[in-house]
């Protein structure tokens, strides 16, 4: 393909349009912003390119009105689309359910099947299928490829992707384990084996993708064997905001005993639980000052986060029956060493051997085991965006070979 083409990359919100438009071949960004705020009284639009950000304020109806603003800033301050071989628009969706097992060229159908699969991702599917209709309506002759984040967990094993409750049940309300972050997680472990000069094949990975949202899968030669986000992107690891693994029976107890209704508990453990629930704060620069200050709650919280990671590590471990190679990724992952070197404190016995100078500071890639740890240790970054525009290219050549 022309090294010069772009990809416009698209993650359509309830509220929101973040965007990027990125060269695939040199994996660099040469735009990107975000439309924040659309139906209320005064929204926002960002948008950088070239060093330079230019910001507005203005009422902002709907996400079609989003998005010509967004065609009308890459015309005004750069660059302009028609001069930059637009190849193709991904569209990041959250849920593919089982449907989809990799990234779909969009059409009607493809369209149909995300709104579809709305009652499995309700915060996100809507709104991705209205920032489809508006950006096949405004970009008519760009082919338009929908990427997955469950797609790279779609063929998890049975046991790891069934809960244990009645089959029936299950099958009727398509209750299974989904999973999220997949884009993530496929983009990292087929990108640190090369960076390893290792088939990929060969190698059993633990990665952690530890951002606002945080998840961990366990890798085997390039396949998802398990992760731990499940129906939704609730379960599992602590996060900034979501509890992550909880006692289902404390759904039951807070409706029964404390007169709390199920929208209510949705937003406890979405939005009022994780590391902020339990200290108040969700960025862990700020948890990490609350810490040095002596708080207690801050510890806590610290302490709580990095319990939970603790397991999965050791979960995946044994699960995977020998680990090759663990990974940090995303804003926590790959900038707070803190985190990771508690994280890895006392699994010398697992094979984990990390190496305080070379873990210290942020950024990657780089490895942070010493040289004789029997498994490697890296902060690797990981890019969603770059990731969804390879998938995006790849269909439209497969289309038209
Ligand atoms: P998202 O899930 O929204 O994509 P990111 O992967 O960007 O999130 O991660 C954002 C989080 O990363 C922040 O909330 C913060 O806790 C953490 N983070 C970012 N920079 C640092 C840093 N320098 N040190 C510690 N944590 C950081």
């Amino acid at each position: 393909m022309n090294p010069s083409s772009t990809v416009l990359v698209v993650n359509s919100g309830s509220s929101s349009i973040k965007y990027q438009l990125v060269d695939p071949v040199a994996g660099q960004a040469v735009a990107s912003g975000l439309v924040e705020r659309i139906g209320e009284k005064t929204g926002a639009v960002k948008h950088s390119h070239a060093g330079q950000t230019t910001t507005r304020q203005l009422a902002i109806a709907d996400h079609e009105e989003g998005m010509r603003i967004v065609l009308g800033l890459f015309e005004e301050v750069g660059p302009a689309l028609h001069d930059s071989n637009v190849v193709a628009v991904g569209h990041r969706v959250v849920q593919g359910g089982a449907v989809f097992a990799g990234p779909a060229l969009i059409d009607d159908e493809v369209v149909a099947q995300i709104d579809a699969l709305s009652p499995l991702g309700p915060l996100h599917n809507p709104a991705h299928v209205t920032g489809m209709r508006v950006t096949r309506r405004l970009l008519p002759d760009v082919p338009q490829v929908a990427v997955f984040d469950t797609a790279f967990f779609r063929d998890l094993p049975a046991e790891a992707a069934t809960y244990a409750i009645d089959a029936e049940v299950a099958a009727q309300h398509q209750v299974r384990r989904y999973g999220a972050h997949g884009t993530s997680h496929q983009f990292v472990s087929h990108e640190v084996p090369k960076y390893l000069g290792r088939p990929v094949e060969e190698l059993n990975q633990i990665v952690l993708h530890l951002g606002n949202g945080a998840s961990a899968s366990a890798v085997a030669g390039g396949r998802a064997v398990d992760t731990s986000m499940g129906l939704t992107p609730l379960e599992g690891l602590v996060m900034g905001t979501r509890s992550g693994d909880i006692d289902p029976a404390v759904v039951f107890h807070l409706h029964r005993n404390a007169g709390m209704s199920i929208d209510d508990i949705d937003d406890l453990l979405n939005r009022r639980s994780g590391i902020k629930g339990i200290s108040g704060e969700n960025d862990f620069r700020a948890l990490h000052s609350l810490v040095q200050s002596g708080d207690a709650s801050a510890k806590l919280a610290l302490d709580v986060y990095v319990h939970r990671l603790k397991k999965y590590i050791g979960a995946y471990h044994a699960i995977l029956g020998r680990l090759d190679v663990l990974v940090f990724t995303a804003g926590v992952g790959e900038n707070d060493d803190i985190v990771r070197a508690a994280a890895c404190a006392g699994l010398e016995p697992l094979g984990i051997v990390l190496d305080p100078a070379r873990n210290e500071g942020r950024g990657g890639p780089k490895v942070i085991s010493t040289d004789d740890s029997p498994v490697t240790v890296l902060v690797f970054p990981t890019n969603e965006e770059l990731a969804i525009a390879r998938q995006a290219v790849e269909v439209i050549e497969a289309a038209k070979a």
